[in-house]
């Protein structure tokens, strides 16, 4: 199964941990107040049953 990266606080996942939406996201989430540490990988389906959508920037259609 294909994992992911996601966050606690972000609604979309990553295919890689490098990608620049997922550092943005990490600093909106930080002015925000969020808990930015919770990255953690998962797979497709866990991340989808969250709620969360793939990232346009390294997850192309
Ligand atoms: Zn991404």
């Amino acid at each position: 199964m294909t994992e992911v990266i996601t966050t606690d606080a972000g609604d979309r996942y990553h295919a890689t941990s490098d990608c620049w939406g997922l550092r943005a996201g990490q600093q909106g989430g930080e002015v925000l107040g969020f808990d930015i540490r919770g990255i953690r990988s998962t797979s497709i389906s866990d991340a989808e049953a969250e709620g969360k959508k793939p990232c346009k920037v390294c997850i192309p259609d």
